[in-house]
């Protein structure tokens, strides 16, 4: 329907990707710079993956997420592969999980929640349900029903959680709120898949996105699965770049049956995974002043910083139009790329049709779609469908 308009005031507030301050797809000078060093310096190979993958991806991979020397590396009780982005590192999860983990029948996610999980859980034959997450009144995190709904699933059920930047709600637990979830999942037996498909996208920081499966480990001593995306925080959506972890109780699981059957189960799957991207990230991440300038420049100072200044601006010029600020403060109180912004159907469809204003149904905005030129705009036309 965006496509199709053609009105010059049309704005895409529906898209899942980056966009720059003038609303453009934007390709990270780092990726360009590794692409320059991976054709210069290697030269052209479309040979096939080892079945892990990309060496120097999985091990920069894990160093950002569970952080340089931190003890569950030391101790070597990772085990990475390399998958088709997010979503292929979901179903070599599933797929993973059906063969190692006996007895295993329902997985659950949050309500609402990236619509794929639903999708790719049931492919690979698991039953799916779902937890409380989105408080309607709060435009905040439902975090009693959440806990309630985490002790009644039945034992070692499997348990999907976004790391951070939640998709769509852009609503994160509190650190205090995710050491309550961390013990109701173990005193459940739950077993836990993060979902990382925005580190750095939240707060600008990859430590800081990766607190929570940090904690999960470091505090709680949890064996977990790990997904991985670098489709949004290297700009390579259509590359399919990602990486799985499993975090096992110690080496040698991790290194015999965690290892062979992931192995297993990817090559059941792809086989092996795309090469190209694997070999630009492992650039990017391991080359120091490609990796300085990733988290800084692009993460930091670029990605982060103008989805938080948008967010700032749509809220200020709301409240410039009238709004309360205390209705909408929810916009800058949420996180990362989406903001759930509370508006309902009939009010979507209006911001649709009259003001080309395009967003999913459920009242999720893709904050990476605002920009100077379109915001006071956006907001008028949420004031208005808000207020009338
Ligand atoms: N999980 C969540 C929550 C997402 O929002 C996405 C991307 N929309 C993904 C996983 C996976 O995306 P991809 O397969 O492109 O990495």
């Amino acid at each position: 329907m965006y496509n199709a308009d053609t009105s010059s005031q049309k704005v895409d507030l529906g898209i899942g990707a980056y966009r720059d301050s003038q609303g453009k797809p934007w390709v990270l000078p780092v990726v360009e710079k590794a692409e320059k060093i991976l054709l210069e310096q290697r030269g052209r190979n479309h040979e096939y993956n080892p079945v892990m993958g990309d060496a120097g991806l999985l091990k920069g991979a894990a160093r950002i997420m569970f952080g340089e020397g931190s003890k569950v590396l030391e101790e070597n009780r990772v085990c990475s592969i390399q998958t088709v982005s997010g979503t292929g590192g979901l179903s070599v999860a599933a797929a993973f999980l059906k063969t190692v983990y006996p007895g295993v029948k329902k997985a659950y996610a949050s309500n609402p929640t990236w619509g794929n999980h639903k999708n790719i859980m049931e492919t690979f034959g698991m039953e799916y349900g779902q937890y409380s997450y989105w408080n309607k009144a709060t435009k905040g995190l439902d975090y009693e029903g959440m806990i309630r709904d985490i002790h009644s699933m039945e034992d070692r059920s499997i348990v999907i959680l976004h790391a951070c930047a939640h998709n769509p709600t852009g609503v994160d637990p509190t650190r205090q709120q995710w050491d309550g979830i961390a013990q109701a999942i173990k005193a459940k037996g739950h077993f836990v898949i993060f979902d990382t498909a925005y580190q750095g996208f939240a707060t600008g920081n990859l430590d800081d996105d990766a607190w929570a499966i940090r904690r999960f480990i470091e505090a709680y001593d949890m064996e977990m699965i790990v997904t991985q995306s670098f489709a949004k925080n290297m700009g390579l959506y259509g590359e399919r770049c990602g990486v799985l972890h499993v975090v096992s109780a110690n080496a040698q699981v991790s290194q015999t049956i965690v290892s062979s059957n992931l192995a297993k189960s990817s090559r059941s799957i792809i086989s092996s995974a795309p090469r190209y991207c694997g070999a630009i990230a492992s650039i990017v991440l391991n080359t120091p002043e490609l990796f300085a300038e990733w988290k800084q420049d692009c993460l930091n100072l670029e990605m982060s910083a103008r989805i938080h200044k948008m967010r700032k601006l749509l809220l200020h010029n709301l409240v410039k139009l009238g709004a309360k600020e205390e209705e909408w403060s929810h916009i800058t109180s949420q996180i990362g790329m989406f903001s759930f912004t509370g508006l309902n159907e009939q009010q979507v469809d209006i911001l649709i049709k009259k003001y080309h204003i395009y967003l999913t149904s459920n009242g999720r905005i893709s904050v990476a779609g605002l920009n100077e030129g379109n915001v006071e705009y956006v907001a008028k036309a949420i004031y208005e469908v808000s207020t009338s």
